[in-house]
């Protein structure tokens, strides 16, 4: 058998080499077998050690095969070259906290909830570099779960991968009609919860959301007997549980609990939590910082950043530009001071090794999160509060690939899927080089940008 493959190997070699025997290079590389080398480049694999320089990989039905130097690599014979000498490679960024479908220029609701809808945020999330988000308990009937299989599947080789939290779990008193718990499963009694937990095990779901806030002290927060129901039955499910708490004494409970993720940077952080955090070295906390800066900080705004007016209506921009313009002193005041308690908290975490992962609140209704976007700013975000561009490219790529169970996303490695992206500059350098995206590849594929491009243009709406 293998010598059947290396005589035929061989002998499709020595073709090639016939007729490339006065070809040019770059004629050449179109005589591919199947396999590609991406060589040139500077590769930031995701795992947090220091960028390969000169770096070469090789892609083959859609996955990485070989990752290294460049010269250092071993080329199968005939696969086709690209050359990216100049360009920084990163992994396929992840979005580990979004929520999907609601919103459409002007309007967030659950009336914007359709399968196009979803499927236009996932090309969103794809022409920005994210190859993966997790809609965070906002979904609802059994449409986001068949598309999510076909998504996964690689149906639309342009979309990102979707991933559902399903129904989220909540008090009643944080519902709605028109807010995105509209559809969760109201939580009263511990059995109930539980029963609710269960529900959502044969839609495979891999994280379970839940509320346990009190909104300023506007409603009451869930029971701690009621989320200690839901994350034991969630464990005994072999399920994640990932909590929307800001309040410092619930995040002590809820870690005294077995929370698995917080979907929010807590607000204030003691010498307590970060001894609770040490007790418990996997939970992951996503910051969600977006919501929280921009009214301090919102420079990608004026004039909006390329990517901003390329995928998003002047309507949309110009309203946010508003929103932020007419902040008062004293709500700005207020919002910077929270915003520095915030970035003193992470700062904390961050050195007493918390596991931080990235995750941006997209669509979610405080209100113009543009889907796609929020990730390049919440890296920003991160890096204003005192973490390091190194620390936050491995957050937003192998720690949030772990946290949403990923297993071939996060990395620039041998047997990962082959979805990187290809950036003008160094984002070690500047973090914001992580929007100077040159070219985006899912599963091995160049994502048609272009296409995507055209069908934004003139207004962001795409139906
Ligand atoms: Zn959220």
């Amino acid at each position: 058998m293998m010598r059947a493959i290396n005589l035929k190997r061989l002998i499709v070699a020595s073709l090639l080499v016939a007729a490339a025997w006065s070809a040019p290079a770059a004629q050449r590389s179109t005589a591919s077998a199947g396999a590609t080398l991406f060589e040139g480049a500077r590769l930031i694999a995701g795992d947090g050690n220091p960028p390969i320089e000169n770096s070469a990989f090789i892609v083959e039905s859609g996955r990485f095969t070989r990752v290294g130097r460049k010269g250092d690599v071993p080329v199968p014979s005939g696969a086709a070259r690209v050359d990216l000498t100049g360009k920084t490679v990163i992994p396929g960024l992840i979005d580990a906290h979004s929520h999907i479908g609601y919103m459409k220029n002007l309007t967030s609701g659950p009336q914007n909830y359709t399968r196009e809808n979803i499927l236009d945020h996932m090309y969103r999330f794809a022409y920005f570099g994210v190859a993966a988000s997790q809609a965070m308990g906002t979904d609802f009937g059994e449409m986001p779960f068949q598309l999510r299989d076909e998504l996964l599947a690689g149906k639309y080789p342009d979309a990102a991968r979707f991933l559902s939290a399903g129904r989220g779990l909540s008090p009643i008193e944080e519902i709605s009609s028109t807010n995105m718990r509209h559809s969760a499963f109201v939580v009263t009694t511990e059995e109930g919860a539980r029963a609710s937990v269960q529900e959502l095990v044969p839609r495979k779901v891999k994280l379970i959301k839940t509320w346990v806030d009190d909104r300023g002290g506007a409603v009451k927060p869930m029971a701690p007997n009621l989320y200690r129901a839901i994350i034991d039955e969630a464990h005994k499910q072999n399920l994640r549980v990932a909590v929307h708490a800001t309040g410092l004494a619930d995040a002590k409970n809820l870690l005294r609990a077995g929370i698995d993720v917080f979907a929010h940077m807590i607000s204030d952080v003691d010498d307590e939590l970060v001894a609770l955090f040490k007790e418990h070295p996997k939970t992951t906390v996503l910051l969600a910082l977006g919501a929280p800066r921009r009214t301090v900080y919102a420079a990608w705004l004026n004039p909006p950043h390329p990517l901003v007016a390329e995928t998003v209506s002047p309507e949309q921009i110009r309203r946010l530009q508003g929103r932020l313009a007419s902040t008062t002193p004293d709500a700005l005041a207020a919002a910077r001071q929270a915003w520095d308690r915030l970035a003193r908290g992470i700062v904390r975490l961050n050195a007493a090794g918390v596991r931080i992962g990235v995750g941006t609140d997209g669509g979610g209704q405080s209100g113009d999160q543009f889907i796609g976007w929020t990730m390049h700013t919440e890296m920003e975000n991160m890096v204003a509060a005192g973490m390091t561009p190194a620390q936050v490219l491995v957050a937003a790529t192998r720690t949030s690939a772990e946290v949403l169970g990923l297993d071939d996303l996060g990395l620039v490695a041998a047997g990962k899927s082959a979805d990187f992206v290809v950036l003008d500059a160094n984002p070690l350098d500047d973090i914001t080089n992580s929007r100077r995206i040159s070219r985006v590849y899912l599963r091995g594929a160049e994502v048609d940008r272009a296409k995507l491009k055209a069908r934004w243009s003139g207004g962001g709406t795409t139906h």
